[in-house]
């Protein structure tokens, strides 16, 4: 039997070309400060406020801002994949986070019109796409096609530099506040993501991060000349090939009994209807399962070749099936890595690649609003909208537990957006939103 394994190469495509505007985009707009009033308030601009800010435009929806602290969309999507060296998107060219049903230019189509400033690599991955197999899809590419969208749509021009930090629902409208300014809007769209999901607070004793001890999405000291790295994703995998590039000694400390290897992180089946059925209207308790069983981590095919060779070579070690126990200061400025088996490994320093956890806007809502379950929030089935909060809905990984876990992913951000967006828009007009029966709510929650 012949096992199918893509060549690294396809982890390694160029980064910071320039992207000629695509004709037809309208003009760029002065950013300033957030507006005292907006029809619809978007917290967030990653490629799931994107997404949401695209579908209102087609509805005819163009009262909207966007308000994030990074001020450009997706800013904080593309520091993060920069910092890890990710050059290529783990997602194929059929995600992307244009409009749901409005066919204006996929990511598909972009990268064809820019064909002559491919490679003949990501060339042949555009072949592969329109075959119908799996695809890898360059990072330069998609951010250039994510600006794409933004300039369409007008992000660009809605977009406001700003933190927010409350974000108060009232019956017929809601405040959306920052340091410096408040907002108020009829609906809001809470786009958070995910943030750093932090170590066991028992790894460090006195409850302060030792030093010598770094995150996934910060960048690893140069004068390190050995690394450990803890976690068993792709970030994880980034540092390590990053650490075995740089002529760096790797440990690489793997809760899991083996590496898991694919091409997805999530399974095929939940970007499609007959995955998210699995869902809907399914018990609590089933959904979590599915969520569990779904979510774990894993690297993608393209960096077998590499970490085995190195750890055939000893430049690699693999601590496979061993937990963290402590995380201490070592000898001549190491850090040391404490083991469940009793083990110890020094390196000069260790980067924590413990994934992320979803935002589910209990920072921003009043308390009592988002009345997380298992720790997911409380959605309204059928337009995303807080239960508590009928007028502030979420998109993005807070809506996993309705979606599936495909809602953490950047075509999930599609499928929630359409519901989001076609419930705003028709409350806007005036026409009733069909909301959930209470019996199947409940149906749906015991
Ligand atoms: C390294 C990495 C690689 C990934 N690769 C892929 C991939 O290839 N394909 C895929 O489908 N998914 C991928 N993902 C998952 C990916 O995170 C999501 O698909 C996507 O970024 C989520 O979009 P989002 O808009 O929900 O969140 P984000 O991209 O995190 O955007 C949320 C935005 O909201 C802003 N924000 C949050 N709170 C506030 C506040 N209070 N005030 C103002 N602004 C705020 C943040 O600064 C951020 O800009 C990857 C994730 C990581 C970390």
């Amino acid at each position: 039997m012949i096992t199918f394994v893509p060549g690294p190469h396809l982890l390694d495509s160029p980064r910071g070309r320039a992207w000629p505007a695509v004709p037809g985009t309208g003009p760029r707009g002065a950013a300033g400060p957030p507006p005292a009033t907006a029809r619809v308030a978007v917290v967030g601009a990653g490629p799931a406020g994107l997404a949401v800010a695209a579908a209102l435009w087609h509805l005819g929806i163009e009262d909207v801002v966007l308000l994030d602290r990074d001020g450009r969309p997706c800013g904080r999507f593309f520091e993060r994949v920069d910092i890890l060296g990710q050059r290529v998107l783990r997602s194929p060219y059929e995600h992307h986070p244009g409009a749901e049903g409005h066919r204006d230019c996929e990511l598909l189509d972009f990268a064809r019109l820019n064909w002559s400033r491919l490679t003949p690599v990501e060339r042949r991955e555009i072949r592969m796409a329109q075959s119908g197999h799996r695809s890898v899809v360059p990072v330069d590419v998609f951010e250039a096609y994510c600006a794409h969208v933004a300039h369409l749509h007008h992000v660009d021009r809605n977009l406001r530099r700003a933190e927010v930090t409350a974000v108060r629902p009232a019956e017929d409208h809601v405040t959306v506040h920052g340091p410096d300014f408040a907002l108020t809007a009829e609906h809001v769209v809470l786009c958070l993501g995910e943030e750093r999901r932090p170590a066991p607070a028992a790894w460090w004793p006195e409850g302060v991060v030792p030093p010598g001890v770094g995150h996934w999405d910060e960048p690893v000291p140069e004068d390190a000349r050995s690394v450990t790295v803890v976690g068993g994703g792709l970030s994880a995998a980034h540092l390590l090939a990053n650490a075995l590039r740089d002529g760096r000694q790797v440990h690489w400390i793997l809760r899991a009994s083996e590496e898991r290897y694919q091409c997805a992180d999530v399974n095929a089946s939940f970007f499609r209807a007959e995955g998210r059925a699995r869902f809907d209207g399914t018990a609590w308790e089933d959904r979590l399962a599915l969520m569990r069983g779904h979510r774990r981590a894993s690297v993608m095919f393209e960096f077998r070749p590499l970490l085995e060779e190195a750890e055939q070579k000893g430049q690699l070690t693999v601590h496979r099936g061993r937990a963290v126990t402590a995380i201490a200061p070592g000898r001549a400025g190491r850090t040391v890595v404490r083991l469940d088996d009793g083990g110890a490994v020094p390196a000069d320093h260790v980067v924590l690649a413990l994934g992320t956890t979803v935002s589910t806007g209990e920072r921003l809502l009043p308390p009592g609003v988002v009345a997380p379950r298992d720790g997911w929030p409380d959605l309204d089935e059928r337009t995303l909208a807080y239960r508590n909060a009928p007028r502030v809905s979420a998109v993005g990984a807070a809506a996993c537990m309705v979606l599936g876990p495909a809602a953490r992913n950047i075509d999930g951000h599609r499928v929630a957006t359409a519901r989001v967006a076609g419930a705003i828009a028709a409350r806007l007009s005036g026409a009733p939103v069909e909301a959930e029966r209470p019996a199947e709510r409940t149906a749906a929650r015991v």
